[in-house]
């Protein structure tokens, strides 16, 4: 019991809540923070220092202050923590430009009119303003849908695997469906092509060979009780070398031939031929509906450079068919995904505006010239923030980034990064400091070098940029 007594001492003079509710810097914060989250930094502030004080060693208790201010800054600081949001605004400095992690695809500022619009207003999401009665949501998107790819119809779910779910639960359900062994791929976040088949209720026929599948392996698996042959772009790996895989207009033949729809989950949507911009060329929307695919899926928010959405077209029977499946009640997409969505495909009906204003084209597309530059305009601006920091070296080298989000695997992204290194600070420690700074910088390592891929930061970035390193390593 004696050690207690000393400790008795530092625990009075703990302040109480109400005690600390009433300090000036702390009223003054209540007229900017709710008093729950006031009452909550303090009660948490003061069990910490109480726990402090519990673990102290009988040979640290004389030496033990208790300091009220920064007792007080630790109330304050907490309470800004506990208010923040969760979800905020990070600089993405990976080169990687759909990133999955970081919120894949950025939506084109030049539309965030109709955005705040759909979700600030009341709209005709599901009224027909002509007939004056109830209309469908999902006829917002048909007319341009058409206009970019021909097909009939369209319907816009959650994401790209719930509208593999719903085409497979419609159309294949109780049934089987035909799939090529080298197209059974897991895509990020743990979506498997099986694991999806199964939660169907579709029957998986596995064909062919991991690295070849011919036109015999498909006829071959045929039965009365199949229902749909189904093809997978490969978005996310590629096999090299030895392979073969049947072409979708064999798929057709064999679709026409004994009257089986041929479905398709293209993974990652695009409607620009890439090619034409230097990058290795990703088949098209209009490519699959042109070679009669019946039903296509993809995403929104891959290469399209939209709203995350899992978007299905293709003929009107087996659409229709879909509107009617109970799950699309389920998979039901918001007005502003839907808003966000239409704005976006109307830029790609000027394809010079859609690569100019999508950020995710935009960022793809930059020529080395483009990407020096943008190294060039954040090399000085880190250097004039850190102009008499001696221990910090800043260069501009050659580097390779990704299309990320499972799109490409292959393409590797000629970039320039601005990178740091010092004889001072650790690089882990200078990607910690950046990580964790109000700023939130998201870069990567590599050997001794902190690397800036300047293709996925904004340039009105670069200054946040240049203040954090300064934090980090002084300057003027
Ligand atoms: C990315 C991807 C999916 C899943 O799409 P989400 O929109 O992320 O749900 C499904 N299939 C393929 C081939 C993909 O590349």
């Amino acid at each position: 019991m004696s050690k207690e007594n000393p400790k008795r001492k530092l625990f009075a003079m703990l302040p109480s809540v109400d005690e600390v509710l009433n300090d000036k810097k702390i009223m003054e914060l209540s007229e900017k923070l709710p008093r729950s989250i006031i009452v909550e930094a303090i009660r948490n502030t003061i069990e910490c220092t109480r726990n402090l004080i519990v673990d102290l060693k009988d040979n640290q208790i004389d030496s033990f202050k208790l300091d009220y201010n920064s007792l007080i800054d630790n109330c304050v600081d907490l309470a800004h923590n506990n208010y923040n949001l969760s979800l905020k605004k990070v600089i993405n400095a990976t080169g990687i430009v759909v990133h999955t992690n970081l919120g894949r695809s950025l939506i084109s500022e030049s539309i965030k009119g109709e955005l705040w619009q759909a979700a600030s207003r009341y709209s005709n999401l599901e009224y027909d303003i002509e007939e004056g009665k109830r209309g469908s949501r999902y006829s917002h998107l048909k007319d341009m849908i058409k206009r970019l790819t021909g097909a009939e119809d369209v319907l816009v779910v959650n994401n790209n695997a719930a509208a593999v779910l719903l085409v497979l639960s419609t159309l294949a359900k109780g049934g089987q469906a035909i799939v090529s062994r080298g197209e059974l791929v897991e895509v990020g976040g743990a979506f498997r092509i099986p694991s999806i088949m199964q939660l169907s209720g579709a029957e998986l026929v596995e064909v062919g060979a991991t690295n070849k599948t011919h036109y015999n392996d498909y006829e071959d698996a045929i039965t009365d009780n199949t229902k749909v042959l189904m093809k997978v772009h490969t978005s996310n790996y590629r096999i090299m070398g030895f392979s073969e895989a049947v072409s979708l207009e064999e798929m057709r033949i064999l679709g026409d031939k004994y009257d089986i729809p041929v479905i398709e989950d293209l993974g990652s949507g695009v409607f620009v031929n890439l090619s034409k911009y230097g990058m290795t060329y990703e088949p098209t929307i209009y490519d699959s509906i042109n070679k009669g695919v019946d039903v296509v899926s993809f995403s929104g928010d891959k290469m399209l450079g939209g709203p995350q959405a899992g978007i299905i077209v293709g003929k009107k029977k087996y659409i229709e068919k879909m509107k009617k499946n109970q799950l699309t009640r389920a998979l039901r997409v918001d007005k502003m995904t839907i808003a966000t969505l239409e704005a976006t495909l109307r830029l790609y009906l000027n394809e010079d505006e859609a690569m100019e204003k999508i950020p995710t084209l935009k960022m793809l597309t930059y020529t080395k010239e483009e990407l020096f530059k943008k190294a060039k305009g954040l090399q000085r601006e880190i250097n004039n923030y850190t102009e008499v920091a001696d221990n910090i070296n800043i260069e501009i080298e050659e580097c390779k980034g990704q299309v990320g989000g499972g799109s490409m695997p292959t393409e590797e992204l000629d970039s320039y990064a601005v990178t740091i290194s010092s004889n001072n600070i650790s690089v882990s420690q200078i990607e910690k400091a950046l990580r964790l700074s109000d700023k939130h910088i998201i870069a990567r390592v590599y050997e001794d070098k902190y690397i800036l891929d300047v293709r996925t930061i904004f340039e009105e970035e670069f200054r946040d940029i240049a203040i954090e390193l300064k934090k980090t390593f002084g300057g003027k």
